[in-house]
Order: structure tokens, then sequence, then C-alpha cells
């Protein structure tokens, strides 16, 4: 037996055994032999041990994760986790048998667009985790593209080392998608569906902040809330989805009117209510008055044609002094509203 058969017999007892440290042991001394046919071709035996047995243990822990933790029926990052399990575990069972089809690796440019999907809807486009997500999915993409090619070239020792790391970038994936999960059901506690605005339950901390804000900074903010006009007729005359789309629309306006440090609600049905920090009483009366023209001259696109609309507003400035409950200034900003109501609609009232 020369030294070759001698290895080849070691690493076929150690394979017998399941006796791993031994093979790692081989395949780190060999490892540096690199480049030396023997010693290549030992290396591709033992590569070729490692992707049979392997996967068949990632794919056991996979599987319990995918039984045990992931509700599929759940929103979208739920739901591309689960995917991408089940793509795992499909990927791991064809890695077993040294051999990868094309449509599998190609299933992954579907994963990628559930992943746009799930970022655009959970709000975290753009955002950091945004970005790592789509960078470790890139790299999970590119390394299976060339497992896939090693194992086509039967480059077992190249195919095992982009294994590794593939493996490795999956439990990246999986756990930035559970941080996703997270930001997105905060962001859906906090915005409205039909608007995206910021909904009636984010109220509250939101006001405590900006009164806390007015105290200490002593600097006067402003609550404003602001109602369509005879927006029951719109509704009677025209149906619910012209209403809905007048208030989509609405919303879309005063996103884009107001500044990035005011925080737009939808207050009820087709009451919006803006806080403004930083905001004192004359400020606030020209905004609301220029907000108050824009509205009445937007042509809303919810009929053939358009429509057109007003609204009324009722606010209520102050320099938070600590003695008042928060609930004062919604109260205050409804009775100005109720207020623009009777003087005819159509106007400002703080
Ligand atoms: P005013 O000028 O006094 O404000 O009269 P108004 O008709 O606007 O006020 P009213 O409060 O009588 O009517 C509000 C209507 O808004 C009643 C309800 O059917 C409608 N509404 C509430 N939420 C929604 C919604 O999500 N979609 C649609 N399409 N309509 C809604
Ligand atoms: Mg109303
Ligand atoms: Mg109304």
């Amino acid at each position: 037996m020369n030294d070759h058969e001698r290895l080849r017999a070691l690493i076929s007892a150690s394979l017998k055994e399941a006796d791993h440290l031994t093979l790692y042991d081989a395949w780190k001394r060999l490892a540096s032999l690199r480049g030396e046919v023997d010693a290549e071709e030992a290396l591709s035996e033992i590569a070729k041990a490692f992707l049979k047995v392997e996967p068949k243990k990632d794919a056991y822990a996979f599987e319990k994760v995918l039984a045990k933790e992931v509700r599929p029926k759940e929103a979208r990052p739920e739901k591309l986790t689960a995917s991408l399990l089940r793509w795992m575990v499909r990927f791991l069972r064809e890695v077993k048998e040294l051999s990868l089809s094309k449509s599998l690796v190609e299933e992954l440019n579907q994963q990628e667009c559930l992943l746009h999907r799930a970022l655009k809807e959970s709000g975290s486009t753009g955002t950091e985790l945004g970005e790592v997500l789509y960078a470790t999915f890139r790299e999970f993409k590119e390394q299976i593209r060339r497992i896939y090619e090693s194992l086509l070239e039967r480059d077992y020792i190249n195919a095992y080392l982009l294994y590794v790391r593939a493996v490795k970038s999956f439990f990246n994936l999986f756990t930035l998608l559970s941080t996703l999960s997270l930001k997105r059901a905060a962001h859906e506690a906090k915005t409205d569906p039909l608007t995206g605005l910021l909904n009636r339950r984010y109220l509250m901390p939101v006001l405590k902040d900006v009164l806390e804000l007015s105290q200490y900074a002593e600097k006067p903010f402003t609550v404003a809330l602001l109602d369509i006009d005879d927006f029951k007729k719109i509704n009677d005359e025209l149906g619910h989805l012209v209403g809905d789309c007048v208030l989509k629309e609405l919303a879309k306006l005063l996103k884009s009117f107001f500044r990035k440090g005011d925080y737009v609600f939808r207050y009820g049905g087709e009451e919006f209510l803006v806080v403004m920090p930083s905001t004192g009483k004359e400020e606030a009366r020209r905004l609301l008055e220029r907000l108050r023209r824009r509205v009445e001259e937007h042509l809303f696109p919810c009929t053939k044609g358009g429509l057109k609309l007003t609204v009324s507003v009722g606010a209520c400035s102050d320099a938070y002094a600590g003695d008042r409950e928060p609930e004062y200034y919604l109260a205050c900003a409804d009775a100005n509203l109720y207020r623009a109501k009777r003087a005819g609609k159509n106007r400002v009232v703080l």
C-alpha cells in the first residue's frame, strides 16, 4: 500500500465510523499541500464525503426549525423565511447526492422578489437592515450558483468550501429575517392600513414626547385636527371606493405637505390629526391656511375628470408647562374644529 492508498483506506474507515475528527484532521493537513496531485485527490475524496454527510445534519436542523418556529400563514417575512427554509432543505437533499438542479438554483430569483416585497411592506427598503439583507441574500445566491457549477465540474473541494460558507450565509439570512419580522410588526402596529399614516394607537406616546420636548426646550407646539367637509355626500353619491380613494389621496397630500418632524395620524374615518413640534400659533395658522388652500385647489383623481373638496381645521397651540393632560389639547383642537364647521366649513380656527 502506498501513501495515497493508505490515506484512502484511512478516509474510508473514518467515514464508515463517521469519524469526523480524523477526517477534519486529514483535511487540514492536506489543505497545506494543495496543488500536489495526491493531496488534491485525497482532499476531493474528503470533500465528497463531507458533502454526503453534512447536508443530512444541516437538513435535520433546518427541518426542525421549519416545523417548530415558523407560522407560514403570517405576514411576508415569515412567509419568506418558511419558503427559504423549504428551499434549503431541498437544496441539502440534492447536495448530498452531489448534484444540483438548475431549476432549484433559479428558484432563488423568486425568493429575491419575495424579499423585495417583504422589505417594502415592513418599511425597511433603504434602511441599514434592508441593505444588509439584500447583500446577504445576493452573496448566498452567488455561493449557490458557484456550488452548482463546482458540482457540474466535479470540483468537490470548491463545492465543499462554498457549501460551508453558504450555510453560514443562510444562518445570517435567517437571523436578519427574524429582525425584519419584528420591525414589520412594529411598523404595522403604528400605521393605518388604508392610508399608511400613523394610527391612533400611536398618538398618545407621540403626544407625550412632544409635550415633554416643549416643556424642556421651552418651545411651543401645535395639535391640529382636520376633517373633510361633507364627506358623507361623497360616499353616498359616488360610493365607498371613491371615498376610500379620496382618503388615500388626501393622506398622500398631507404626507408631502408636512415637514419631516411633524406627525400625521389618521384619527378617525375622515379625520386627520397633525402634531407639530416647535410650531407656535402664528406659524401654525399660516401653515394650516396654506394647507387648506392646497386641498381646495387639488383635483382628487378619484372619478372621471377628478373631484374637488374642502377641509375644516381646528388647532390648538401652547408652550407646555407640565400642567395639563395631553387629552386637553385633543379636546381643544376638536372644539375649534367644531367652530370651523359652525362658521361655514372650509376654514381654519385656532
Ligand atoms: P362634515 O362636513 O360636517 O364633516 O360632514 P361629513 O359628511 O364629512 O361628516 P360625517 O361625520 O357625517 O360623515 C363622515 C363619513 O365618513 C361617515 C362614514 O360613512 C364615512 N367614513 C368613515 N370612515 C370611512 C372609510 O374608511 N372609508 C369611507 N369610504 N368612508 C368612511
Ligand atoms: Mg367627521
Ligand atoms: Mg367630515
